[in-house]
């Protein structure tokens, strides 16, 4: 399982690449590791009691912007517009997906307070036709730094 989400990952980071590179948008870069220091007691944990790792590495860091993109697949990250429940082991997959959300949520949260920008951009707005809207996302995210410098 856990190699069908890298390969699911993987496709869908490689998509977003290809956007930026086609978009000519650079100072990014894939993997950077954000540690979250200061973390206060408690709000590391999950309602399932799962504890998050106090570090984050999101799918693309433009560093000097101090701005985090994830890309997050449309099933693993239950996407609103997309996720259906497999018809097999549906309470599996939901508390696990249900955890994934809140890992979002999660990380997010915490690097917004450590003053980063957070971007995520769903697996389906990569999509030809939703494609040019994630684009001006990203350039609005990246010119707002560029202006308050
Ligand atoms: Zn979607």
């Amino acid at each position: 399982m856990s190699r069908i989400r890298a390969r699911g990952n993987e496709r869908t980071e490689l998509a977003f690449a290809r956007m930026l590179r086609a978009a000519r948008l650079t100072g990014w870069r894939r993997h950077l590791t954000i540690l979250l220091k200061g973390l206060r007691p408690g709000t590391a944990i999950a309602s399932d009691g799962t504890r998050f790792l106090p570090k984050v590495r999101p799918d693309f860091v433009f560093p000097s912007a101090q701005l985090a993109v994830f890309v997050d697949g449309c099933f693993w990250h239950g996407c609103p517009r997309c996720y259906r429940s497999p018809k097999t082991q549906s309470a599996f997959w939901r508390t696990k997906v249900a955890r994934n959300r809140e890992r979002d949520i999660f990380q997010t949260r915490a690097l917004r307070q450590r003053g980063w920008r957070v971007l995520r951009v769903r697996e389906c707005a990569l999509s030809v036709r939703r494609s040019p809207a994630t684009l001006r996302r990203i350039s609005k995210a990246l010119g707002a730094t560029a202006t308050s410098a």
